[in-house]
């Protein structure tokens, strides 16, 4: 059995869901609850008890922990199919090697310490991203159940039968704080380990359809033709461009589909969609409208949005306090469960370890033995501040501090 630390409980987690190309660990799959097992035994050995909530994410508490004010760290042990070893996983395990400390030195209020792993984070099984804390939070209803996979599956025929049951379970947490694999390349040109996330981006997600006339490409006169693909090309010109002049912005055209398709044909009709995301909603809504004037004529229309939010200032200083030199501010462009809790009120932060090549949902993914431990040594640092008993005061306090 691996012990708590987090490099071991990384490998341990590393030999489930494992193929021949990267770790595939789907939700509500057998190889989720392999991975699950191996973090429930370690806990154990620490005196946690483990327990699934009906939305299907596990709790590791002690058997004396209060009904509320639960300090809790952790993050999802899904991945994407062929994801990297890193992503959830260092979240995990980063939490329970800080959380076994703590409980080792056997610290005041260590009771009220948990360990979550959210369930579904990566969401592409279902077309449900960050289900777990969505799902407690309230910012999913059970329209979702009826959500079908690649073979057909509903949501909720995989998931446990009445998952919003666990509805406001996020009540019981006084801060949660995240762990996470870097996902780009900041840290690495900083010469620095650690990232302290800001916040969470605002995105939107967008389609567009960009009409002309589909004619003969040989008959028809570059004078009188209506091509949409060449409207498309300047709408994704236009994206890259608005995107470039707005600090920390960044806005991509992931899907272009061609109508009707044809080598000699003039194309008639081209649609797409359009992902912008930046660090202020002000910021991603001035890129939308930027994008939407260069392109008169074309339909954009909003598929999803989302404001993003600000991490809990106290525990962005406990972070950067235990931190020191080894972090600087983080700006963060993908949803995280500890993002959902932060919009629904809940203190919440997060700590990016240093990822060299910046790939992420891919087995390339990776981060240091070394850099690991430091996000051990700061998160065991920043939850025993969080958890002081003489902390109460000031942290109602920090919420207010802007
Ligand atoms: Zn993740």
């Amino acid at each position: 059995m691996p012990d708590s630390d987090v490099v071991s409980l990384l490998r341990a987690i590393a030999r489930t869901g494992r193929g021949a190309r990267g770790w595939t660990r789907p939700p509500w799959s057998a190889t989720v609850r392999a991975a699950e097992s191996v973090v429930i035994d370690v806990a154990a050995e620490s005196g946690l008890v483990a327990s699934h909530d009906a939305a299907g994410n596990l709790w590791l508490i002690d058997r004396a922990a209060p009904p509320t004010g639960l300090i809790a760290t952790g993050s999802h042990l899904d991945t994407v199919p062929d994801g990297g070893a890193f992503d959830g996983a260092l979240g995990v395990a980063t939490a329970l090697d800080a959380v076994a400390r703590l409980r080792a030195a056997a610290i005041p209020g260590r009771e009220r310490l948990a360990v979550i792993v959210f369930a579904d984070e990566e969401g592409w099984r279902f077309g449900t991203p960050i289900f777990g804390s969505r799902v407690l939070t309230g910012a999913y209803g059970p329209d979702v159940l009826d959500r079908l996979d690649a073979d057909g599956v509903r949501l909720g025929d995989a998931c446990p039968p009445d998952p919003f049951a666990a509805s406001g379970g996020h009540r019981r947490l006084a801060a949660f704080v995240e762990v996470h694999v870097e996902q780009g390349l900041a840290l690495t040109p900083a010469g620095v380990p650690l990232g302290v996330a800001t916040g969470l981006a605002a995105r939107s997600r967008l389609a567009f359809v960009c009409d002309g006339e589909a004619n003969h490409a040989g008959t028809t006169p570059m004078t009188g033709r209506r091509d949409a693909l060449v409207s498309a090309a300047r709408l994704v010109l236009a994206a890259d461009e608005s995107a470039r002049a707005e600090p920390g912005a960044v806005a991509t055209v992931g899907t272009l589909v061609v109508e009707p398709g044809g080598s000699n044909v003039v194309p008639g009709r081209a649609t797409g969609t359009l992902d912008v995301r930046a660090p202020a909603p002000e910021a991603r809504d001035a890129v939308i409208a930027a994008i939407t004037a260069a392109c008169p004529g074309v339909v954009i229309r909003p598929l999803a949005a989302d404001d993003g939010v600000r991490f809990d200032l106290a525990i962005r200083r406990a972070l950067h306090t235990a931190a020191g030199a080894d972090a600087i501010d983080l700006a963060s462009y993908a949803g995280h469960d500890a993002g959902v809790l932060a919009a629904a009120g809940i203190p919440a932060g997060m700590l990016f370890v240093r990822s060299p090549n910046g790939i992420s949902h891919d087995p390339l993914e990776t981060a240091s033995d070394d850099d690991c431990r430091r996000a051990v040594a700061v998160l065991t640092a920043a939850l025993a501040e969080l958890v002081s008993p003489d902390r109460g005061v000031e942290s109602a306090a920090g919420a207010v501090d802007a």
